[in-house]
């Protein structure tokens, strides 16, 4: 691991950047580590942005820079010592974003990012490109609570317009009685109030959009979840109405172009009853449940996210194959699932007999709800994709 001491010229975002060329990512997690895999496959060099040593991404990386995202300086010296970025979490500071932009490209931008990790911008910004959405109210006191409920009606989800992941920050509200409980836990602070939608399914949408405004898909790809974590995602996503594939790429295309964003980028959505498809919201970055892409697809998600911000022709997308994942969190690797201190070794052998792709992300401790990695099956339909996949999840413990 060496840094780099040169400054690459800068790009005028029309010029490609070709491989041999060092690329930059904001955030040391797994799609950090997957996207400096898929780089390297290329021929790029990746530095890596991290918080602490030894990150997923750190360790495979050809440098880790840790530093902090709120020291401008040590922002700057790591977007001079890189040709463009990226990022693989929204929660970057956009300011920090906006000195990298200064040295070098960083896509999607900091205009993306100002939009996508403020639920209540994001509702507004959704909503006024015409792209379907439930109904939602702004929320910033517990009086505007009691307002906002009265217009939506019950139930409802309270959501935290920053910082919320995995079901933080948020709240069901059933009852009129417990809106003061819950602004307790989830304010002061910008809420959102959203009318809690009966969908029949969560559908994913991965668009990647190059520099010259051209996109792909995937998709839509079937989300369950578990405790409000992504548990399981299939491709292609079965039985959706008639309409509902059209329309699903429809929306993500209105999304990217409407965001300007050059990347990678997901797009949630609840599919309804009669197959109206309603925007819960938009990640600005490879997704958990594109995992699957790396075995489904000619290019995965994260071969796409490197292609766009370098501006290189877009990969097919077109599934060879069926395919689900599942993710292992801490809980799937304990042989006793209620302690964390159990520590037998997982049974990776009896899984892999299952003929699945193992993802693990290098993350030294296993806790409960942590995502430690994936499996991937390809199957000729998603029903026996899952069912390998599951049964090989089965076998670890
Ligand atoms: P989010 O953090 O917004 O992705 O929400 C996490 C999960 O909570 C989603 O995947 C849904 O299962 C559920 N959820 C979020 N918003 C709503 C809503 N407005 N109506 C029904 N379920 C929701």
């Amino acid at each position: 691991m060496s840094d780099t001491t040169s400054q690459p010229e800068q790009t005028d975002g029309a010029k490609p950047i070709v491989p041999g060329a060092t690329l930059g990512v904001f955030g040391g997690g797994q799609l950090g580590r997957m996207f400096v895999q898929a780089a390297q496959r290329l021929g790029y060099r990746v530095h890596v942005f991290s918080s602490h040593r030894d990150s997923p991404a750190g360790q495979v990386a050809d440098f880790e820079h840790i530093g902090s995202l709120n020291d401008l300086r040590s922002v700057a010296s790591f977007a001079l010592s890189v040709e463009a970025s990226t990022l693989e979490f929204e929660n970057v500071p956009t300011e920090a974003i906006k000195v990298a932009e200064e040295h070098s490209p960083v896509r999607p931008g900091s205009h993306v990012l100002h939009t996508t990790q403020h639920r209540l911008r994001e509702k507004n910004f959704l909503a006024n490109a015409g792209v379907p959405v439930g109904p939602y109210a702004e929320v910033k006191s517990l009086e505007d609570l009691h307002k906002a409920v009265k217009t939506i009606g019950l139930p409802a989800v309270l959501k935290t317009a920053q910082m919320g992941y995995d079901g933080k920050g948020q709240a069901v509200l059933r009852e009129e009685s417990k809106l003061e409980e819950a602004w307790q836990k989830l304010g002061p602070g910008d809420c959102i109030l959203e009318a809690f939608v009966p969908f029949v399914r969560e559908v994913s949408m991965l668009v990647a959009r190059g520099i010259d405004g051209n996109s792909v898909l995937y998709g839509p790809i079937a989300n369950e979840h578990k405790n409000h974590i992504l548990d399981v995602s299939l491709l292609p996503a079965p039985v959706l109405h008639p309409n509902a594939v059209a329309e699903a790429g429809r929306i993500a295309t209105d999304v990217a172009d409407a965001l300007d964003a050059v990347g990678l980028i997901c797009i949630e959505l609840f599919e309804c009853a009669e197959g109206e498809l309603l925007v819960n919201e938009i990640a600005p970055r490879p997704h958990n449940s594109g995992h699957l892409t790396i075995e489904a697809c000619q290019t995965s998600q994260f071969e796409q996210q490197v292609r766009a911000i370098c501006g290189l022709p877009l990969g097919p997308t077109e599934p060879i194959a069926s395919a689900a994942m599942a993710n292992l969190l801490g809980d799937h690797l304990l042989k006793d699932p209620n302690s964390e201190t159990e520590s037998n070794c997982p049974h990776w052998f009896e899984s892999l007999e299952h003929g699945v792709a193992l993802h693990l992300y290098g993350k030294e401790s296993v806790r409960l709800g942590r995502k430690m990695g994936h499996l991937t099956a390809l199957a000729d339909s998603v029903d026996s994709a899952r069912e390998k996949v599951l049964a090989a999840r089965d076998a670890l413990v």
